[in-house]
């Protein structure tokens, strides 16, 4: 096989794990990554170390929001497939610093779709975010958004903005475009500014345990594994569509802890902190269209993705626990 494929974002963490799962297949894979520091650039380099581990993988440090050193870098690829995942993540800190999102998510985007409909490429994988939702309640989200919505932070809206204009920027170009909205992610070389690699770190190296709020707010917690089988089967879809990637089981941050304690047998020290700015107190999304249109839903359980996060952290401890988590 020889099949070229672009990961954008390939140092972070759905792109790394994506980018593993497709050298593991057979296909050739580019990375890209500005390795930019908005959490311990540390984690991004133990996955770029992984990655470089492996045939079939080269990677270039770029910024995608530079268009002329993107082209430049990218010219003379012909790719089948781009995952565009690269991108800004973090709700709290996009209000302090709404133009480092616009710049890494929103025009890099317009970046990359122009990319695309220069180079006609046949297939973007566009990573989104329930995000944009805000908080759902008991109605589960579906993709069609043609009612009013308000993106409730900046980090959603530049999200919303990145779709927007890659649908419009390729709506006259041959390339289909699959816009994947993701519900909290979690995992093996998960992020340390997210909840459940935090709560793990904080258990096992017995330091307070800080939760925003209550700790009764409930999230689609999805684990990586399924999110990257959605992202391989997206990749064979022949017309354009948005899609949940998530799970109609949400759990609340309490019993996400408890399954963490239980998995270490430590007990933890939870300090409730003030519930942060516009923090949703349930997002929860409908999987229809994803179970119609690919026949997929999420099999790992929360419970078993658990387990085996805590066994990724506890057999690469001696790198992950003088990392850094806030
Ligand atoms: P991540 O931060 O671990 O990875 C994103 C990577 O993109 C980082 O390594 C970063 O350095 C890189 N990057 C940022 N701006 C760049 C630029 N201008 N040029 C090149 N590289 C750049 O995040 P992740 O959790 O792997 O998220 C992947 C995608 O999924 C993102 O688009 C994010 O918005 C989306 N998403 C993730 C979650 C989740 O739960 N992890 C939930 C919803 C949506």
């Amino acid at each position: 096989m020889n099949n070229k494929i672009l990961v954008t974002g390939a140092a972070g963490f759905i792109g790394f794990n994506l980018t593993k799962y497709l050298l593991s297949e057979g296909f050739q894979v580019i990375g890209v990554d500005s390795i930019n520091t908005a959490y311990d650039v540390k984690f991004k380099e133990f996955r770029l170390s992984k990655l470089n581990e492996l045939n079939n993988f080269n990677f270039y440090n770029i910024d995608l929001s530079d268009h002329i050193n993107l082209n430049k870098t990218l010219q003379n690829y012909k790719f089948d497939v781009i995952f565009h995942l690269a991108a800004r993540a973090g709700v709290r800190q996009s209000f302090k610093d709404p133009l480092s999102y616009i710049k890494d998510n929103t025009v890099a985007t317009v970046n990359i779709a122009n990319f695309c409909k220069d180079k006609n490429i046949d297939r973007l994988i566009l990573a989104s975010t329930s995000s944009i939702y805000g908080d759902s309640g008991n109605k589960e989200m579906e993709e069609n958004i043609d009612e009013k919505i308000n993106p409730p932070s900046v980090y959603a809206s530049t999200k919303l903005s990145g779709e927007v204009l890659a649908n419009t920027i390729l709506s006259d170009s041959d390339t289909k475009t699959v816009i994947t909205r993701f519900f909290t992610v979690f995992g093996p070389y998960g992020r340390p500014d997210m909840s459940v690699l935090r709560f793990i770190h904080w258990i096992a190296e017995k330091k307070d345990v800080i939760i925003f709020g209550d700790g009764e707010q409930r999230r689609s917690f999805t684990y990586i594994d399924d999110v990257v089988n959605h992202l391989m089967l997206s990749k064979d879809l022949n017309d354009n569509q948005t899609l949940n990637v998530g799970n109609n089981q949400t759990e609340s941050l309490n019993n996400i802890i408890s399954m963490i304690e239980s998995a270490l047998g430590i007990n933890a020290n939870i300090v409730n902190k003030e519930r942060a700015f516009r923090d949703p107190d349930v997002v929860l999304p409908s999987l229809k269209k994803s179970k119609n249109i690919l026949d997929w839903e999420p099999s790992t359980t929360i419970k078993n993705g658990i387990k085996s996060t805590v066994d990724w952290y506890l057999t690469n401890r001696d790198y992950l626990k003088d990392c850094n988590y806030i």
